[in-house]
């Protein structure tokens, strides 16, 4: 990993839009932005009990009500500190115009983007390099032209990008940047739950190791994290701690693969379900596959919960490329089950990337 690592490090810049969602509604409607109640993006827990806040304003933020929180509980928050609360039911696809808007402006400004979500992009940043004006400039640009503040990170590798675009959400200019060669001096202070990939569960059990930084995470042997967390991602964990990263973006020209995806008729928690629409899905992507004569050596997930559309993608790296329908869902199973918390879900998808023709695989599998 070291090598790849090596090989693929260049110039990344990471854009993350600040609360995406209030945001656009405080543009839509200026007097939201002023208002002095708690106002919450998210739906009314009195009508849906399970409903989180996607987003909130600063009076929300000051009394501790965070994104992905229940909804019932900032109502509760909010009720103890005697302030009323406003609800803005989510408007997705006004959010999506915006989203657009954005990554046609970034797409100026980079050969190669990468769309990471609604609100975020990874861009090759090589021609401009590790100066900080191109990108305050850029800043303003999407400031003035849309009207959103975003936060920029700017690193030798996309994962350390960004990982510097949460820092730089706390820096009066909302640029981070890492200077080759710092990635490792970068991330050591950090908590590992800063750490791309660690969720609540593993900050647990990583802290009960006794390991509560990401520069604690980074000392401790292969060996160990391997033994702990299993092969693939014991290995991640320990590159990334260092800032390695052997991920390279994927751009929409070069962008190829083969996905299935099915909406729910209705929001479903229900786990032989989904399970049974996994391995459908990857029976589906694996005929496809077979069809172009193609094999994979990734296999993603895509999960898209019901009442917030909060979406998550997880890939992973196969030990070696194929076609083959078990394996493919066997590997979006395990996707699944660490990235899935149980909340009812709207939509699913496998998907098959990094493709390349069948036969140049097998040749490939001799020699190493
Ligand atoms: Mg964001």
């Amino acid at each position: 990993m070291g090598t790849a690592a090596a090989l693929t490090d260049g110039v990344y810049l990471h854009c993350d839009v600040d609360k995406m969602y209030f945001s656009v509604e405080a543009l839509e409607a200026p007097e939201l932005a002023r208002d002095p109640r708690v106002v919450i993006v998210g739906l009314d827990p009195r009508e849906y009990p399970r409903a989180v806040v996607t987003t909130s304003n600063s009076v929300a933020r000051d009394i501790g009500i965070t994104s992905g929180m229940s909804t019932a509980i900032a109502a509760r928050t909010a009720r103890e500190h005697g302030l009323e609360v406003v609800y803005v039911r989510p408007r997705h696809a006004v959010y999506g115009q915006y989203s657009r808007r954005l990554m046609e402006l970034l797409r100026q400004h980079t050969p190669l983007l990468e769309q990471r979500s609604i609100d975020e992009a990874a861009m090759d940043w090589t021609a401009a390099g590790f100066e900080r004006e191109p990108v305050v400039k850029l800043r303003t640009r999407i400031l003035e032209q849309i009207g959103l503040s975003v936060s920029f990170g700017l690193a030798p590798t996309p994962l350390v990008a960004k990982m510097a675009s949460e820092v730089a959400k706390t820096l009066a200019d909302h640029v981070c940047i890492v200077a080759p060669g710092e990635s490792a001096a970068f991330l050591a202070p950090l908590s590992v739950r800063a750490l791309v990939g660690v969720g609540p569960k593993s900050e647990v059990r990583l802290r009960a190791m006794g390991i509560s930084t990401i520069g604690d995470l980074a000392q401790q042997p292969l060996t160990l994290l391997v033994e702990q967390f299993g092969s693939a991602y014991g290995r991640y964990l320990h590159a990334a701690a260092s800032g390695q990263d052997d991920s390279t973006l994927v751009g929409e020209h070069a962008y190829k693969s083969i996905s299935a995806e099915h909406t729910f008729a209705r929001d479903t928690a229900d786990a032989r379900e989904i399970w049974s629409r996994i391995r459908a899905q990857a029976r589906d992507v694996s005929e496809r596959l077979r069809a172009e004569g193609l094999v994979c050596s990734e296999v993603a997930i895509k999960l898209r919960y019901g009442v917030t559309w909060i979406t998550i993608t997880r890939q992973l790296r196969l030990g070696a490329p194929t076609d083959d329908a078990e394996v493919l869902a066997a590997g979006a199973a395990a996707l699944m089950r660490k990235a899935w918390t149980r909340q009812p879900i709207r939509l699913i998808g496998v998907r098959a990337g990094k493709l390349e023709p069948a036969r140049a695989a097998v040749q490939l599998a001799f020699p190493s």
